[in-house]
């Protein structure tokens, strides 16, 4: 089966930045994509290439087994949901949704029918006559998103639509664009650059750095085995071990990123010892900051708010070890943190 999108030797410059550099990527069919980076990495760009709305310099984009390149965004099978949703604010919620159907020339009955269904799906049925400023932020969203999946494209593309929202919203949006993409069983391709969102949502990740995809996995490969310092601390949190400190751990003396939560703390075996610089309460948690014994280095351990860490304070001594299936080396070739 032809993957729904397949990119080949994509290439983006706008004057002197090259915005995107030789990506190749496949997404399948029914997939839940998600492209996550830091702010000018290059994911929008890949999105808006592969909707139209942007020409790369060169290489090419197949949308379900049909080169598309030279299409108009219009003769594209799918569908983008922008972050400022691009509601039109003088039109009712059900006419904003009904709208594609409209220039698309399908007559009233069905229009309504299917608007109706839409804002069904998105859980805004009794909504139909509000205005967009009448509605909330998260309504807003649903809105954009009806009016996307009303076209019934193949693929929707999805571009930070949850940026705009506070952060309990922005949770409850997460879960429902999650069942709104089983319910439909299309290609959602997801920019963000909210590594929990990323995870939580997709099937596959591709983390972006300047301009290339740097490591491309389901969520569980790219958090449990980052490739490189960058992704260690961009996807999570990650203590970054020098090669000799991972050494004292018994670990290969290689670089290697550790998880905090994978970290423990007094362990009977005994392990490195060190000082506690700091505890951070967060609620659920304590992030304890541990000054390791002759090595000059620290170490992030996460406890839950229970028990002994509940006990600890700064200057305590205590003993820390990794379990080695539990940490990540890195390739030696890849750029310093
Ligand atoms: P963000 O999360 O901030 O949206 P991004 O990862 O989506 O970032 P892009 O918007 O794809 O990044 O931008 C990639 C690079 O291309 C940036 O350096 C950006 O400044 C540049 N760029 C993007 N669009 C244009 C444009 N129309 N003209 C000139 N430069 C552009």
């Amino acid at each position: 089966m032809d993957p729904a999108i397949r990119l080949r030797g994509l290439h983006k410059r706008f004057g002197d930045t090259i915005a995107v550099a030789d990506l190749d990527l496949d997404i399948a069919e029914g997939e839940f994509f998600s492209m996550l980076g830091p702010s000018g990495s290059g994911k929008t760009t890949v999105l808006r290439i592969i909707a139209g709305f942007e020409q790369p310099t060169s290489g090419s984009v197949a949308l379900f087994g049909r080169d598309v390149t030279a299409l108009a965004p219009f003769a594209r099978p799918v569908n983008t949901v922008f972050q400022d949703y691009a509601l039109f604010p003088h039109l009712s919620v059900i006419a904003n949704v009904e709208y594609g159907l409209r220039v698309a020339g399908v007559a009233r009955k069905e229009r309504r029918a299917k608007a109706e269904e839409a804002l069904a799906s998105v859980r805004l049925a009794g909504f139909e006559d509000r205005r967009p400023h009448e509605l909330s932020g998260g309504q807003r969203q649903r809105v954009a998103l009806a009016r996307a999946i009303v076209l019934r494209p193949q693929a929707l593309l999805l571009d930070e639509p949850l940026g705009a929202l506070d952060l309990k919203l922005r949770e409850q949006m997460q879960v429902e664009l999650k069942e709104l993409q089983r319910s439909l069983g299309i290609t959602f391709v997801f920019v963000t650059h909210d590594q929990d969102e990323a995870l939580t949502l997709s099937d596959r990740v591709a983390v972006f750095d300047a301009g290339r995809v740097v490591q491309l996995g389901t969520p569980r490969e790219v958090y449990d085995h980052p490739r490189n310092p960058f992704i260690a601390s961009f996807v999570g949190s990650s203590t970054l071990l020098e090669p000799d400190v991972a050494e004292r751990f018994g670990l290969p003396a290689i670089a290697t990123a550790v998880r905090p939560e994978r970290v423990t703390l007094d362990a009977p075996d005994g392990g490195v010892a060190g000082t506690i610089a700091e505890v951070i309460y967060t609620g659920p948690e304590h992030r304890i900051v541990i000054d390791l014994d002759g090595v000059g280095a620290r170490i992030t351990a996460l406890e839950p708010n229970i028990g002994a860490a509940q006990r600890r304070s700064r200057g305590d001594r205590v003993t820390v070890s990794i379990d080695p299936a539990a940490a990540a080396p890195l390739e030696s070739d890849a750029p310093a943190a």
